[in-house]
């Protein structure tokens, strides 16, 4: 009996032993990193190493294969003219590409640092603070006077940030070209065309004038008013594409402002009639003589494609934002649902006859809709074809003023 037993006790104590061995063996194998060197075993031990190195094996491809992609990524955004940068929900670098040390002067070990440390521009770090992106942001840096770079950030993730810069100098310089050509062609034409109009009012104070020359002169006056009106709404855009937005704002009643606007109107044409629906209080934060324009453009359009609905409705309300709307309901003519898009287009019309008519240029529009984004606002349309159109003005809570009216 004691021998049987020395017997197991010794077999179990080579068992452990070489259980102990194969452990050790086991750990010198992944301590060696060296999938290849796998250790001699047999029975279970065996399998449990060819498990384990074929589970290494794969694990190394993986990361073989990861390190691939990741490289292949880093070359073409390496390749890249844009700067690319991550940020993280506060605004913190976490990765860049190569062409953001050019453009925007950033080190790799700018990561981990908030961007806005180093793009120091306070309308940089309005435009991140912003709830709405879809306009990019247009800087100037600081060592070319003449450079300009463009901004855009987009989101994915969990809040975090893909910032994109370009460098649009060329385009900017073509834009400005674009427009000094426009403002001076419209200064030019001017004077011109004074010298005409004064002839054309001398010729026709001048009495008896040959009656086949009346129908002529009447078409030249009329021709001549056209091209004064058209230069002084070219005249009027290219001032608010060139002038800055930082002019000095001001607080502009509502109500007064557009009294004024739907008295003057009403007097163009007797025969309709606007209803005016506008608190005491409110008021808005701007420039009363672009938002003057913006409004009159709106309210005469109204009347001008309302054939015979002779009502128009300026409608001014809260909306769910804190932002306000200043509706111009009409009941006229309406607009087929495709050129809507098109509308604050530059000489957009949609039925170029009905619009010479109204004597109308084609830019009215084009200005309101520029007035509205100096203003942070913009222009909604909607219309059904002969029920009448609704062109809303939004302007955000920022804007917006609530006079105290006791
Ligand atoms: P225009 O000087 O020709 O009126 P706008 O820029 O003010 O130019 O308007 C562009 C075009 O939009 C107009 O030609 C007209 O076809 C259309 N439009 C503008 N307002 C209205 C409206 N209230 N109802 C119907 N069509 C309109």
């Amino acid at each position: 009996m004691d021998e049987l037993m020395n017997v197991l006790l010794l077999g179990a104590a080579l068992y452990i032993t070489w259980t102990l061995f194969q452990i050790r063996q086991l750990e010198h194998w992944l301590q060696s990193h060296k999938v290849s060197h796998i250790p001699d075993a047999s029975g279970i031990w065996g399998n449990i190493f060819d498990h384990l190195s074929r589970h290494k094996k794969r694990e190394i491809s993986e990361k073989k294969r990861l390190k691939k992609v990741i490289m292949r990524v880093e070359t073409m955004t390496a390749a890249l003219n844009d700067a690319i940068v991550l940020l993280d929900e506060e605004y913190t670098i976490t990765w860049l590409n190569k062409a953001s040390r050019n453009l925007l002067d950033l080190k790799k070990n700018d990561v981990g640092h908030p961007i806005h440390n180093f793009i120091r521009n306070p309308l940089f770090l309005e435009y991140l603070e912003a709830d709405n992106h879809d306009i990019p942001l247009v800087l100037p840096t600081s060592n070319h006077v003449e450079q300009r770079l463009e901004f855009r950030l987009n989101h994915f993730g969990e809040n975090e940030g893909l910032l994109i810069v370009r460098d649009i100098t060329r385009l900017y310089r073509l834009e400005q070209m674009r427009k000094d050509f426009v403002a001076n062609v419209s200064h030019e034409l001017r004077t011109p065309l004074t010298v005409i109009m004064g002839y054309i009012e001398t010729l026709d104070d001048t009495q008896p004038l040959d009656a086949c020359w009346q129908k002529p002169l009447q078409q030249i006056h009329q021709q001549a008013t056209r091209m004064t009106t058209l230069i002084n709404d070219l005249t009027a855009l290219s001032k608010l594409e060139t002038e800055s937005t930082s002019q000095t704002s001001q607080t502009i009643p509502l109500k007064p402002l557009l009294q004024m606007i739907c008295d003057a109107t009403e007097t163009i044409s007797d025969q309709h009639s606007i209803e005016l629906e506008c608190g005491e209080s409110f008021a808005l934060i701007g420039h009363e003589r672009e938002l003057h324009s913006a409004f009159s453009n709106l309210i005469i359009n109204a009347i001008n494609y309302s054939r015979q609905q002779k009502v128009v409705r300026v409608n001014v309300s809260l909306n769910f934002t804190g932002g306000l709307d200043i509706k111009v309901i009409d009941k006229g003519i309406g607009i087929e649902q495709q050129h809507i898009r098109r509308l604050t287009e530059r000489f957009y019309r949609v039925d170029s006859s009905r619009s010479l008519e109204t004597g109308g240029t084609g830019l009215g529009l084009a200005i309101t809709k520029h007035v509205l984004v100096r203003h942070n606002g913009r222009l909604h349309i909607r219309s059904r074809i002969n029920q009448g159109s609704t062109f809303t003005a939004i302007f955000p809570k920022e804007r917006v003023k609530m006079l105290n009216t006791d």
